[in-house]
C-alpha cells in the first residue's frame, strides 16, 4: 500500500487553504497525497432532477459537467422536497457558487481551534487575497442609521472567473500526488492511518487532513465509525427581499462597477460588529437558463452564456443574512443511506427589521419576502456527531477522541459560528492556519 506523510481529502477552498498551510509550514520536504474526490465510478447520481438547486443545475447543464455530485441526501423543508449533496469535483461547491469573497471582521472573530488569534487570520487573509489577486472595493456610500447602526454600500468583492478555485487547486497541488479516488473510510493503523477508497484499494498516511465539505466529512466519519449514526450541522438561513426601485443611484453606480449578477452589498454594523449583510442582485446579469431552471423548465443550449440583459427591469432580488438566523439539520444513517431527518429554524426578527430599514434607506422598496429552504444557504458549518441522537459532540472533539491529533478537519465543519458575511475566505484562512500549526506542532 503506498504511504505518504500527509493526505488531504478534498479539492475545494478548504483543501487549497490546507495546501497553502503545508507550503508555509516549517520542516523539510514531505510526501503529500491529495484526493479531489473525483471518481471513475459509473453509478454517480445524475444531477438533472428538479430536486437539485436551480443554480447548480444551470452550471452543470451549461458546462456539460458530469459526475460532480457524490451522493444525494434527500430532505424537505418549507413544503419542498429536494437534495442536499456532497460534491465530487475540483473546486467543490465553488464550481456552482456566488463568487463573493469577503473577510471576517475582527469583532465577529470566533476561533475555530484553540490558540488561534484574529492576527493569524489577518495575515492569512492578506496571503489569500494576494494569491487570488483581489482588492477590497471602495465603498459607494455610507451613513449612520438610527440607534447607532452604520450602513455601508459597496460593489461586491468577486472572485472571477468561475473556475478560479479549480485553477488555484491545480497550482497549489503541483508537486503532490493527486489520486482520483473518493475516500470511503478512515482506519487507524499502528503508526499511521489507512485511507480506504470506494474500490477497496487505499493508501497509508502519517497525517490526514479532511477538507471534504461538511456533508462529505460527516459521511466519511459516519462510515469510518459505524457507532456514529447521527450528525447535525448548521446552515445560514438567508431570506430574499424582492425589491423595486426606479433609477436607484446606488444601484446605477454598482451596475457600472460590477459585471456580476451579485452587484453590490449593503452591510449594517454596530460598534464594528456586523448585524446584517444584504447582497443586491442585478437581474440584467441573471443567466437566462437560471430563470428557466428556477421555474422547473427545461434549459436550452442556445441560451448558454446569455443573460436577461434585454430586460431593463427596476427589480432587485436582495439576499439577506442576519446575525444568528440559521437552520440546524439532522442527518441519520439508515442502512447505507444518509438522510436528513429534521430541521430546526432560528429566526432573528430584529435583524430582519434592521435589514428592511437598511433597504429602505438605500431607496429600495420591498415587494415580497421569500425564505430559503433548509440547506440551500450553502454556508454549512458546526458539524456535530452522536451515537444515540441525544448527546452530540463537535466533529473536532470526536476526531481527536477517535483518531488522535494527527487527523485534522479543516472545512466548515469546525467553524462554530458564522457572521452574516459569506464565510469561504474565513474557512480558507482557518484551513491554512490550522494545517500550518499541526505541521509545526
Ligand atoms: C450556489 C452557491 C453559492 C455560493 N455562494 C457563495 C458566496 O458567494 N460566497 C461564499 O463565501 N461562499 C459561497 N458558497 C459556499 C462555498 O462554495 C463553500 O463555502 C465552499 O465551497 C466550501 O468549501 P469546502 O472546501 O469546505 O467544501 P466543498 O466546496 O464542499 O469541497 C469539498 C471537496 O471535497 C471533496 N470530497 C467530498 N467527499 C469526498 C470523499 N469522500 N473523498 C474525497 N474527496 C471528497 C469534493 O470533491 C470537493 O472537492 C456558495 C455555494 C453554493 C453552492
Amino acid at each position: 500500500m503506498p504511504r505518504f506523510d500527509v493526505a488531504i481529502v478534498g479539492a475545494g477552498p478548504a483543501a487549497i487553504g490546507a495546501l497553502w498551510g503545508l507550503q508555509s509550514a516549517q520542516g523539510g520536504s514531505r510526501t503529500v497525497a491529495v484526493l479531489p474526490g473525483e471518481t471513475g465510478a459509473g453509478d454517480m447520481p445524475r444531477p438533472d432532477s428538479t430536486w437539485v438547486h436551480p443554480k447548480v443545475r444551470k452550471v452543470i447543464f451549461e458546462a456539460r459537467m458530469q459526475r460532480v455530485i457524490g451522493q444525494f441526501v434527500p430532505t424537505n423543508s418549507l413544503g419542498k422536497s429536494y437534495y442536499l449533496f456532497e460534491t465530487a469535483c475540483r473546486g467543490g461547491l465553488t464550481s456552482f457558487w456566488g463568487q463573493q469573497f469577503v473577510r471576517l471582521l475582527k469583532p465577529d472573530f470566533v476561533a475555530a481551534m484553540p490558540g488561534q488569534t484574529f492576527d493569524d487570520y489577518e495575515a492569512a487573509f492578506d496571503l489569500i487575497e494576494g494569491r487570488l489577486g483581489l482588492a477590497q472595493p471602495e465603498a459607494i456610500d455610507g451613513w449612520t442609521l438610527p440607534d447607532g447602526f452604520d450602513l455601508v454600500i459597496r460593489p461586491t468583492t468577486i472572485v472571477e472567473p468561475i473556475d478560479s478555485f479549480v485553477h488555484q487547486f491545480a497550482l497549489a497541488s503541483a508537486g503532490t500526488t493527486v489520486i482520483r479516488q473518493r475516500l470511503t473510510r478512515l482506519e487507524r493503523a499502528s503508526q499511521s492511518y489507512r485511507l480506504v477508497f470506494e474500490d477497496g484499494e487505499g493508501i497509508e498516511a502519517g497525517r490526514v487532513i479532511l477538507a471534504s465539505g461538511v456533508i462529505g466529512t460527516a459521511r466519511i466519519l459516519m462510515r469510518s465509525v459505524p457507532e456514529l449514526r447521527h450528525a447535525r450541522f448548521r446552515d445560514h438561513m438567508p431570506v430574499f427581499l424582492h425589491s423595486v426601485s426606479l433609477g436607484n443611484r446606488h444601484c446605477r453606480t454598482a451596475r457600472r462597477q460590477s459585471t456580476n449578477m451579485n452587484m453590490a452589498s449593503i452591510e449594517v454594523t454596530r460598534a464594528g460588529q456586523l448585524c446584517a449583510f444584504l447582497s443586491i442582485y442585478n437581474v440584467r446579469k441573471m443567466p437566462a437558463n437560471l430563470l428557466l431552471a428556477h421555474f422547473g423548465l427545461p434549459m436550452l443550449g442556445a441560451l448558454s452564456g446569455r443573460n436577461l440583459e434585454i430586460l431593463p427591469l427596476p427589480f432587485y432580488p436582495v439576499q439577506t443574512w442576519t446575525r444568528d438566523s440559521f437552520v440546524e439539520i439532522d442527518l441519520e444513517r439508515a442502512d447505507e443511506e444518509i438522510v436528513a431527518r429534521r430541521c430546526r429554524f432560528q429566526d432573528n426578527p430584529e435583524g430582519l427589521q434592521l435589514a428592511r430599514t437598511a433597504l429602505k434607506a438605500c431607496g429600495l422598496r420591498e415587494i415580497r419576502l421569500s425564505p430559503t429552504p433548509a440547506g440551500m444557504g450553502f454556508h454549512y458549518h458546526a458539524l456535530q456527531l452522536s451515537e444515540d441522537g441525544v448527546a452530540y459532540d463537535s466533529a473536532r472533539s470526536q476526531i481527536t477522541r477517535l483518531f488522535g491529533d494527527d487527523v485534522l478537519i479543516v472545512d466548515g465543519s469546525v467553524l462554530p459560528w458564522l457572521s452574516p458575511r459569506p464565510h469561504t475566505e474565513t474557512l480558507v484562512a482557518n484551513a491554512l492556519i490550522s494545517t500550518r500549526s499541526m505541521m509545526n506542532g
